[in-house]
């Protein structure tokens, strides 16, 4: 059976489907007699060992991707699962009620729960949540029923997923999973981006696809179509071997692109830098020939642990990928935490709106106790090689002003300590809400340079949920409302005399490589897996010609299928 999504993150896999259910907490009540006692604890005694080595197991592979700051999660479920107040509630529920071992569990962590629920102070209320999901995981090891959990994900698996979250696919890759398929999911959605730098082929915006795959059973995931077939025949599968290896070939002839520069037939530079999410990645940028980061998201530094990272290994991260990199530079985003990277120890209210919500620099504005932090850490770093800061997010030059007056309150303070910082160090503005693209000239005015956020900016212009798979097809790169404003954008900052980057998933798909260099753009920021496919495409491009055909499509938008077909056309010779 083939079915149809979202082409996530190329690359075509064959293997054995791992299917990952929902998790939902029930259980029913079951009388048991006197005789029977001492084995229904034993099983809830058994379960919450095979728990505490779960944990432990994941924790394991935690600290080995973010280090051992990252793993106080893991501790704080151990802690709750080896509590021995826990552990006699439930006991003594069997022992008195004479009932199942799973209902007990399932009756003492509802009344935790509830205890939890009604805690005014919102920290203390998520603890609520640790709470649910530890007797989850002990529930699961009683029944044995083992509904299947990234956690025990096997080697050379594909899964399938309900949805993920960013960080889970950094485990995948660390699981060394093939492939992945979601119910849930864009293409431009922080999943799917990760997908990409970790070079895991990803399918997404399926809907349904988990009521389809059979845990075990034969799939493809062919992410260069967004194609998942399920049980294929023996055709399809010698016919999708084929295409692996054409795609392998394909990766491998790119590796000619190396040391060449990114320059078009009439002899204009262009930069192809990467975007980054974790430090690690720095490896992945040098191995694909990137002249440096146009954007390190720096927020992946402040998830998956249990509070915010210390200016000391916040500094730490940034100066080992800075070192790395020179002589190229790095861009370094403030942190762009809310929208679909939620931390879970922030006293924050959930938000109807998340992506139009708390996010961002207004997040870092409204607690300057925090950015203050982190805009130290990337000073500090800023003496080790060659280091630019941007703020993400910003809507209008009050933000901008108010960023930068901090920036300042923190130089001062730096420098009234001695402690060295580059003072020249550029400062950035992400263009990605059209009221910034409307208003770029006042910005660009303070700004060292601008770098164009179209995953933002798209779902903004043209009011398209990015992770929503159901209005996928709305989501438009070349709806003539973002042109005209990549176009405003890049004119106005050239004019200015700033360079205009741009770093939304846009710039690395080489389908608009030639629109977006007709555009005047001369700085691409992509994942580095598409450095090298960047490269070629603009080696290929003439400038003049690219030129004629931004014009061509800006001034009569019903050319543009044409365009695209002849695009297309051009790209398979
Ligand atoms: C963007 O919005 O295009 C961008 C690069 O930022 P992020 O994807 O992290 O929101
Ligand atoms: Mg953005």
């Amino acid at each position: 059976m083939l079915y149809k999504g979202i082409a996530a993150s190329d690359g075509i896999a064959i293997g054995k489907a791992f299917v990952i259910e929902d998790e939902e907490f029930s259980a029913v009540k079951k009388p048991i007699a006197k005789e029977d006692v001492h084995s229904e604890i034993e099983k809830f005694k058994n379960a919450v060992i095979d728990t505490k080595l779960e944990l432990e197991k994941a924790k394991g592979k935690v600290a080995k991707h973010f280090g051992k700051k990252h793993v106080k999660l893991f501790e704080a479920y151990i802690f709750i699962a080896e509590d021995p107040t826990f552990e006699k509630d439930v006991i003594s529920k069997i022992n008195k009620e004479l009932i199942n071992a799973e209902y007990a569990l399932y009756n003492v962590i509802e009344k935790y729960s509830q205890v939890f629920d009604k805690i005014e102070d919102e920290y203390f209320r998520e603890r609520g949540k640790d709470i649910l999901d530890v007797g989850k995981k002990i529930m699961k090891h009683i029944t044995g029923a083992h509904k299947k959990m990234l956690s025990e994900v096997t080697e050379h698996s594909i899964v399938f997923a309900n949805n993920l979250t960013p960080t889970d696919t950094i485990v995948m890759k660390e699981e060394n999973v093939l492939a992945f398929a979601t119910n849930m999911g864009g293409v431009t959605s922080h999943t799917a981006i990760m997908a990409r730098a970790m070079e895991i082929p990803a399918v997404v915006g399926m809907k349904d696809i988990t009521t389809h795959a059979i845990h075990g059973q034969t799939v493809i995931i062919d992410g260069n179509e967004g194609v998942v077939i399920i049980d294929p025949d023996e055709d399809t599968i010698t016919n999708y071997k084929r295409r692996q290896q054409l795609y392998i070939g394909e990766i491998k002839e790119l590796s000619k692109y190396m040391d060449l520069p990114a320059v078009t037939t009439d002899g204009k530079k262009i930069v192809v830098a990467s975007n980054i999410e974790i430090p690690e990645e720095t490896k992945s940028v040098i191995s694909h020939g990137s002249e440096g980061i146009g954007l390190f998201r720096t927020e992946y530094l402040f998830l998956n642990r249990r509070e915010f990272p210390s200016e000391e290994e916040q500094f730490e991260s940034y100066r080992m990928v800075v070192e790395k990199v020179f002589p190229n530079s790095v861009v370094i985003r403030t942190i762009d935490l809310g929208g679909d990277k939620l931390l879970p120890y922030f006293n924050l209210k959930e938000e109807r709106n998340p992506f139009m919500g708390l996010r961002a620099i207004r997040f870092c504005l409204r607690h300057p106790e925090v950015f203050k932090i982190q805009l130290r850490a990337i000073l500090r770093a800023s003496v080790f090689g060659n280091v630019k800061i941007m703020y993400p997010m910003i809507s209008g030059i009050d933000e901008l002003r108010a960023a930068n007056y901090l920036l300042n309150e923190v130089k001062k303070e730096l420098s009234s300590k001695t402690i060295q910082y580059d003072e020249n160090v550029e400062v950035g503005v992400m263009i990605e809400i059209p009221s910034a693209a409307l208003t770029v000239d006042i910005l660009v005015k303070e700004a060292d340079f601008l770098s164009i956020g179209t995953n933002d900016l798209i779902q903004y212009t043209v009011a398209v949920d990015r992770i929503n798979e159901y209005v996928t097809n709305l989501y438009d790169p070349l709806h003539l409302s973002i042109l005209r404003l990549l176009k405003t954008i890049i004119d106005t900052g050239q004019k200015a005399g700033k360079w205009v980057s741009m770093c939304g998933e846009m710039a690395g798909d080489p389908l608009y490589t030639e629109i977006l260099l007709g555009l005047g753009l001369e700085h691409f920021s992509v994942v580095s897996s598409s450095v090298l496919r960047t490269k070629k495409e603009v080696r290929r491009v003439n400038l003049a010609a690219a030129k004629k055909m931004a014009d061509e499509i800006l001034n009569d938008p019903s050319k543009r299928d044409i365009i695209l077909r002849k695009i297309k056309q051009r790209r398979k010779h």
